[in-house]
């Protein structure tokens, strides 16, 4: 009797722990199938599809195959009701090297300082010629975070003049506000309400995330944006006439007249000291770009809800199908695959779309499978995307993001972006849970994930979002730590050629990432409640609290 009991108060207890996960949604998860991810991504990633860069016929093919899949699946098209298709232009820029220039100017003394060398210049998508000239003042991080206490402008004045300062924030902050501070556009606003006319940025020295050769390399692409129906590029803060990219490892010719060491001013920004301080030089600045626009598309399938009410709000998945396409050979090889990078997590959503289409009955909410473009110029596709939805934007309850998820091994454990920021932390623990998986902090709190794909962009509009990784539980059987592995994976192949198909994947373990992302946003869209931001969060207070607003 008493066994009996406890088996049944057992039961129970699971039957109350994952009560939202149906039979039904079980049958799906076990129908999950590596080698659809596999396939998917084979073909996403052959070199037939050369690199998928937006406006090639690469992308064109990549995007054909998404949408053939949606078809077949029977996705119902998700603009106007007619099309799988939103088509996005983008701007995009090159910088006219043998045209543009960077001299500093130092009591009379002028100094022409070598592009690639010692420095690199944003194209200005406005202006085909810009230039500027100014007083060079340093400013930290270029951070002003009075929330947190810190701001790096608190001592100095920089109307008309150029801004310098460090990528990054202070790694005082908690992860994913030192994410937000560290965003580029943030700091660019923050200078541009401040008056300042032009930016130098820099990595810090010794900073390991990437090389200033992988910089080069990749600032040959160009700078793209989206532009709207006038086809006037977006998001260019053009106040700051010029901006450039400075070699760390030449640092020293910026700092030479301030009268201060290099050394004194790495280790203050290292205690999270802020600070800021003329620099005693003038900057002259030119930059010619040469501006052409791109038609390329994000893609939009629907599976619709089964309430009557409820069918009208989204739950969004989102990924990037977009890759770099030929570009500066690495070892002999010009084709950037993007496998992992990211076939993977079209390849996933694309998985997760089909263990939808297996549920007898459909979610209560409906379900919005978003395959983007121009993720690695910006986020562009995603940002055009949650900008112009082909639904109403607050109809949008919560988005999830597959971005190379990293599956080069069994995944034992998770790593949820942003779930500590709203109420997605509670269906994501019952999946984790459901799946017997470990749900670990963010590993690399200096790489700043969480604004670097797409969620970031639907974050920006106040919409609940995880991102969810591998973890970094071991086994046995591994040979290297894991994540040693991925900080030499991100070194080493991460933007390169090399990332293909050859590399040895674990597709169990994308599936894996299929299962979670499926069972949370099932949760999501059978839950009679929306998701909500969590009390007092960052985010919400940032991005959230304004839709809540402008509702009353
Ligand atoms: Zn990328």
């Amino acid at each position: 009797m008493k066994r009996l009991t406890i088996l049944f108060l057992a039961n129970l207890l699971t039957a109350t722990l994952f009560a939202q996960i149906t039979p039904d949604a079980e049958y799906a998860i076990n129908q999950v199938n590596p080698d659809h991810i596999k396939a998917d991504m084979t073909y996403l990633a052959d070199d037939l599809l050369q690199g998928r860069q937006p406006g090639t016929d690469g992308f064109a093919l990549a995007s054909k195959y998404v949408e053939t899949q949606f078809m077949s699946m029977g996705l119902l098209p998700g603009v106007d009701g007619k099309s799988y298709v939103q088509p996005v232009t983008l701007k995009k820029g090159i910088v006219n090297e043998s045209e543009s220039s960077l001299v500093l100017v130092s009591k009379g003394d002028r100094t022409a300082l070598v592009y690639d060398e010692d420095f690199m210049l944003q194209p200005n998508l406005v202006n085909v010629m810009s230039d500027v000239s100014g007083q060079l003042v340093f400013v930290g991080y270029g951070v002003h975070a009075p929330e947190l206490g810190y701001d790096d402008y608190q001592k100095i004045d920089v109307k008309n003049k150029i801004v310098v300062f460090f990528n990054q924030a202070p790694e005082s902050f908690p992860s994913n506000e030192r994410a937000y501070f560290s965003s580029a556009p943030v700091k660019y606003e923050e200078a541009v309400k401040r008056g300042a006319i032009g930016a130098i940025t820099m990595q810090l020295p010794g900073d390991q995330r990437t090389s200033w050769e992988a910089a080069v390399r990749r600032s040959k692409q160009g700078t793209s944006r989206w532009a709207d129906a006038t086809g006037k590029a977006q998001n260019t803060f053009e106040q700051l006439k010029v901006i450039a990219t400075f070699n760390p490892a030449n640092a020293e010719k910026l700092f030479a007249s301030s009268g201060k060491k290099m050394d004194a001013i790495i280790n203050s920004i290292k205690n999270n000291k802020p600070q800021s301080l003329p620099l005693n030089l003038e900057a002259r600045m030119t930059v010619s770009s040469e501006t052409s626009s791109i038609a390329t598309s994000n893609l939009i399938g629907i599976i619709p809800g089964s309430d009557p009410v409820l069918k009208n709000e989204y739950v969004v998945y989102v990924a990037h199908v977009d890759h770099f396409g030929i570009g500066v050979p690495v070892k002999g090889d010009s084709i950037y695959n993007g496998a992992h990078d990211n076939a993977s997590g079209t390849s996933i959503a694309l998985e997760i779309a089909r263990t939808y289409k297996r549920l007898k009955e459909p979610t209560k909410r409906s379900i919005i499978i978003a395959i983007v473009t121009g993720e690695e110029s910006g986020l562009l596709g995603s940002d055009f995307f949650a900008s112009n939805p082909t639904i109403p934007q607050q109809s949008m309850v919560a988005n999830f993001s597959m971005d190379m998820p990293f599956f080069f091994h069994p995944v034992l454990d998770i790593v949820p972006y942003g779930a500590q920021h709203s109420s997605l932390s509670k269906p994501l623990g019952e999946a984790a849970k459901y799946l017997n998986l470990g749900i670990g902090p963010d590993p690399f709190p200096e790489q700043v994930v969480f604004i670097r794909s797409d969620h970031y962009s639907f974050i920006k509009k106040g919409i609940p979002s995880l991102f969810i990784k591998s973890g970094f539980k071991t086994v046995e059987s591994d040979k290297v730590d894991r994540s040693v592995a991925d900080v030499a994976w991100r070194r080493t192949t991460y933007h390169t050629p090399q990332d293909d198909m050859s590399q040895d994947f674990d597709f169990n373990g994308a599936a894996t990432h299929v299962k979670v992302n499926f069972l949370t946003g099932y949760q999501v869209a059978n839950d009679p409640q929306r998701p909500t931001w969590n009390k007092g969060d960052f985010f919400g207070g940032k991005f959230g609290p304004k839709l809540i607003i402008e509702k009353r």
